[in-house]
């Protein structure tokens, strides 16, 4: 009775502890069946938070982790050069195209990472004004406190902070040419305190899963590069085909300056993420001394299992045509998904990828009796703030793909 003893002890993750759903005690999962103690079966429309991109469980995955765990769960990255580590920061560079990789546990960590790195950068360059960074309304970078600094604090989760974190601009994500034009002369206006633009490509997860075009971030992008910003692409959430394309970058052929990975690197086997720079950053840190390198080595920096896990992740994501089996997806959810459109307070339904996202406009209590719902059907999902999705892992089966889309209709018509 482990769980029984616990849960006067436990804090749970966004939740308001006086009133909750009881948690669904866990036995084990496979694939994308979750098995509860009680017996029950759920379908995983969401991959713990869209990290478990190969499924739960996957047999390459659990033997890389196992194997490297008999050599050495970990060593410090200080000191001591290890296979696994080594052999992800070169097939990372090779993937992303870009240059150096830092290691840390996690989004947020990764984030925070990226942040001084762009100070540091032009601190370096002797460009000290530089400090401030523009991300996104409806943009999430994570719940640490430079990540929550880059949220839109006139609004959301972070608000109450608002007085406390570092000031930086969160922008209207500009819809159109005249969007566009506003969003440049604000950059003119500005960027000689701006460092660099943060943003989640394609798809702004966490905050609504809100999408804009492939021509719109390339816009963005091309805007960021004509006045000499950094361009920090945030793939936590969208890297590794949630999109149907290796990187979300990709459909709009840019490369970023600085690539953030997490999530689905590990398969959502273990926590790691990445802080990927190109070059020319990389080298601004080159100098006589350590006042010019980069003085920030988390603890478990690099760890060799999580490590091991990445590896093994990249390994499923070469061997796999995950293009195509994404583009499957967007297809299936794409046709039950619109189905709904014309139910009563759906707002809009739309679809990339692997991801499907339907806005209501449902209160925060419907949606916790819309996951008892679902729950009632078999089906594990967690919908927020009006807005029902499903990012299942990237293997599920086209019948269970179709059953937590069914569920999604059974519940908004109920
Ligand atoms: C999840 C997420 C993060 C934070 O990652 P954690 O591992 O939860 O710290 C950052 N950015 C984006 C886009 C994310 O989706």
């Amino acid at each position: 009775m482990n769980i029984e003893q616990g849960k006067k002890h436990i804090w749970l993750p966004y939740t308001q502890m006086r009133d909750h759903l009881p948690q669904l005690a866990i036995a084990g999962a496979k694939g994308s069946k979750i098995f509860l103690q009680d017996g029950r079966i759920l379908i995983d429309g969401i991959a713990s938070w869209w990290s478990a991109a190969h499924g739960y469980g996957h047999p390459h995955l659990i033997k890389a982790i196992t194997k490297q765990a008999k050599i050495l769960p970990h060593i410090m990255l200080a000191g001591f050069a290890n296979d696994e580590t080594y052999k992800l920061a070169w097939r990372l560079a090779q993937l992303t195209k870009l240059d150096h990789v830092f290691f840390s546990d996690s989004g947020s960590t990764a984030v925070e990472v990226a942040m001084k790195i762009c100070w540091q950068y032009y601190i370096n360059l002797k460009q000290t004004q530089k400090t401030k960074f523009v991300s996104f309304k409806n943009s999430y970078h994570g719940d640490t406190t430079g990540a929550m600094s880059l949220a839109d604090l006139s609004d959301g989760m972070h608000q109450k902070f608002s007085q406390i974190l570092l000031q930086n601009f969160s922008l209207d994500f500009p819809q159109n040419k005249n969007d566009l034009n506003k969003f440049e002369d604000f950059i003119k206006k500005n960027q000689q305190q701006i460092a660099g633009i943060f943003i989640e490509p394609m798809v702004q997860c966490a905050g609504g899963m809100k999408f804009h075009s492939s021509e719109i971030l390339r816009e963005i992008y091309d805007i960021s590069k004509k006045h000499n910003l950094l361009f920090i692409a945030d793939e936590c959430a969208v890297g590794f085909y949630r999109t149907a394309k290796k990187f979300a970058c990709d459909h709009a052929k840019i490369t970023p300056d600085i690539m953030v990975l997490g999530k689905a690197l590990t398969g959502g086997c273990t926590t790691l993420a990445a802080t990927i720079v190109d070059q020319k950053i990389f080298d601004a840190f080159l100098g006589d001394s350590l006042n010019q390198a980069l003085m920030h080595g988390p603890t478990f920096m690099g760890n060799p299992l999580a490590a091991s896990c990445a590896n093994a992740s990249l390994d499923l994501f070469e061997q796999n045509d995950y293009t195509k089996k994404t583009l499957e997806i967007e297809k299936i959810l794409t046709k039950e998904l619109l189905k709904y459109r014309n139910y009563k307070n759906v707002k809009d339904v739309r679809v990339i990828g692997a991801i499907g996202a339907i806005e209501t406009d449902l209160q925060r209590k419907d949606m916790l009796e819309l996951r008892k719902k679902f729950i009632a059907q078999g089906v594990f999902l967690r919908p927020f703030e009006g807005v029902i999705y499903t990012m299942p892992a990237l293997n599920i089966a086209t019948k269970d793909l179709k059953i937590i889309c069914d569920a999604i209709g059974e519940a908004l018509l109920s």
